[in-house]
């Protein structure tokens, strides 16, 4: 069976991983601030604090950036749950803006448009959380320029994107964003198996992100209400929680992070390989915007329906016979019924509905051998040519 994406563990990560397990610290060991500077070197950003999943990092980057009741929390529809899901854990309430065709990415014309009309309506977004979908950049620029303008601030959903570039820079350097957050789950660019983390240049949300981390305690006598009582001695001086990464977990990352340029230079690889194979096929290829280098994620195709015979869930399922598990990203969030529950209605944001009805993620992962992905090609020319 070839899936649509899987990690790469070596040798290495088993012997990190062991390592911790015959060590004193299973839990906030010293791998975990190694972790941190690892990420930091790569991405380029200040600070970072190690969560125990992206998840977890999109709710306390809101929670640190003030996000609450009466508060408006703005993304894409073309993401996972947990984008839209950190506003709700923060009693704020959510709205989407429609992707670009091109990019399947947050599209920052219809964000302005959307914006001038919630000023006058009196409900600008408080934060804005662009997804860099599949690995490729959002128009950070234009993005950032629109926070300025309209007061938001911007958390990047790097969950796809670690090793990614914008403008030849490393995403996650926050220079267009208040706090990026990556995502090490096993099918991501590296893995920690759960995981994430986010980053960020401004000292005061490091030292908040830090607290929310672990239960709103400190050991710095800096951050404390009172005078240290003695060696014991911790303050809780907010309501945190426990979104704690293991030094397990700190140690597979490290040891994956020495592979990341090597993984990302791979999908290129295996992206153009596809490029070339699927050049002449009536499917629409990933788009790359020139001021972007994807970290490529996923390989999405889009079928171009009025050339084929089979629908598109016929075509999903011939993959799925031919044991090759395509997946599709994502379902519109706004099309989930727990969203729908809360008025969002289909027609909403068609653009992402449209690319919904079209879109398949076929396999993309840096052990994909060149026989395998030959053999999705071939099973993709016989899905399409019936
Ligand atoms: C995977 C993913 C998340 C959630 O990541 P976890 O680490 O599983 O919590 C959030 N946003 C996007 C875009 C993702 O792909």
């Amino acid at each position: 069976m070839i899936r649509y994406g899987q990690q790469d563990i070596t040798q290495a990560d088993i012997d990190a991983v062991i390592d911790v397990l015959n060590s004193s610290n299973l839990t906030q060991g010293p791998n975990i601030p190694l972790f941190e500077q690892s990420v930091l070197a790569h991405v380029g950003a200040k600070h970072a604090v190690a969560v125990n999943s992206a998840t977890s990092a999109l709710h306390i980057a809101c929670l640190a950036l003030e996000l609450g009741p009466g508060d408006w929390l703005w993304t894409t529809p073309n993401t996972f749950v947990a984008s839209a899901n950190c506003a709700l854990y923060c009693g704020a309430q959510v709205d989407f803006v429609d992707i670009d065709p091109l990019t399947y990415n947050l599209c920052p014309k219809a964000l302005e448009q959307k914006l001038i009309a919630a000023e006058r309506a009196g409900r600008l977004p408080k934060i804005v959380v662009p997804v860099h979908f599949s690995g490729q950049p959002c128009d950070m620029v234009a993005i950032h320029a629109l926070g300025q303008k309209y007061g938001f601030k911007i958390i990047e959903d790097a969950s796809h994107a670690i090793g990614g570039r914008y403008k030849d820079e490393p995403i996650g350097n926050c220079r267009y964003s208040d706090i990026t957050v990556f995502s090490f789950h096993p099918v991501k660019i590296i893995t920690t198996a759960e995981g994430g983390m986010a980053v960020t240049n401004q000292e005061e949300l490091a030292t908040r992100l830090s607290l929310l981390h672990s239960h709103g305690i400190t050991r710095d006598a800096k951050l404390m209400a009172r005078p240290m009582e003695g060696p014991w001695y911790y303050e809780q001086v907010a309501l945190g929680y426990n979104y704690r990464m293991t030094d397990l977990q700190a140690a597979l990352g490290v040891s994956q992070m020495t592979r990341l340029t090597d993984y990302v230079q791979r999908r290129h690889a295996i992206a153009d390989r596809y490029g070339r194979l699927l050049a002449d096929m009536p499917v629409t290829l990933p788009w790359q915007h020139p001021d972007s280098h994807s970290a490529f994620h996923l390989y999405v195709i889009r079928l171009q329906l009025g050339a084929l015979t089979r629908s598109h869930l016929q075509v999903f399922e011939y993959f799925r016979s031919r044991d090759i598990m395509v997946n599709l990203h994502y379902i519109p969030v706004h099309t989930q019924p727990y969203y729908q529950d809360m008025g969002f209605k289909l027609g909403d944001f068609p653009q992402a509905e449209n690319y919904y009805r079209e879109a398949i993620s076929i396999p993309m992962h840096p052990t994909l051998s060149e026989a395998e992905q030959d053999y999705v090609v071939e099973v993709l020319l016989e899905a399409i040519s019936q």
